[in-house]
């Protein structure tokens, strides 16, 4: 809760600095010599359109997503990925999520490639549909049992090559970028992280958990900040 608490925090400060709505035409700068404040997930969180998101019921049960947020298509430290269509980027109407999912998504990765010179941008894929609802295989590819209520979304492992690409084997997957990737959301408190059974990565066991088909991307879920 702690964790969580923190993170509601960084959102509203890094919102509050960076953000496109918060930010007044001022006539006259900081003062000279005035440090700047700003964070690496900035320039990402001012090309939202924020608006405070519900996400009702559960993520894999009757989940609806109010007042969603989009996920633009790419931006400074990630690009968004269709499974289906194995294209860049994904397609709009899957990459809705709460504000809450989205401003962790860009804040996580954001630290993670301004603590790891030289990462990759990072590939995301499915959040929720506009209004959440049922993800499953009439979507296209596997479909989501969950994906339901904007809390959940699919994050590409970083390849050892840097292409930014699906890694589409699990010797493709750099390990140390992976498992940092991992770290950072369970750092914010994510309720659950899960990856892939051929992978070697490691996290609490109630939090992290090896789940089938994620050997090419790790699948984050946040609690609801609303319960
Ligand atoms: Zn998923």
């Amino acid at each position: 809760v702690l964790r969580r608490s923190a993170l509601t925090l960084l959102i509203t400060l890094t919102l509050g600095v960076g953000g496109a709505s918060a930010r007044p035409a001022q006539e006259s700068g900081p003062p000279d010599g005035a440090p700047v404040e700003t964070h690496p997930a900035d320039a990402d969180l001012a090309a939202v359109e924020w608006r405070p998101s519900r996400a009702l019921g559960l993520p894999f049960r009757r989940g609806r997503l109010l007042d969603g947020v989009l996920l633009p298509g790419e931006g400074i430290n990630y690009f968004t990925y269709d499974g289906p269509l194995r294209q860049v980027p994904n397609r709009a109407w899957r990459r809705w999520g709460t504000d809450y999912l989205v401003a962790s998504l860009l804040i996580v990765i954001a630290e993670h490639r301004a603590a790891n010179p030289g990462a990759p941008r990072i590939g995301i894929g499915d959040l929720s549909r506009p209004e959440g609802g049922p993800f499953g295989a009439r979507y296209g590819g596997l479909g989501h049992a969950s994906h339901q209520n904007g809390l959940d979304a699919d994050v590409y492992y970083p390849r050892l090559d840097r292409r930014e690409l699906r890694p589409g084997a699990p010797r493709l997957v750099d390990p140390a970028l992976a498992q940092d990737l991992v770290d950072r959301f369970v750092a914010i408190g994510a309720e659950k992280v899960f990856v892939g059974p051929r992978l070697q990565l490691r996290g609490p066991r109630d939090v992290v958990s090896k789940l089938r088909y994620h050997d090419d991307h790790l699948h984050v879920r946040l609690y609801n900040p609303s319960h």
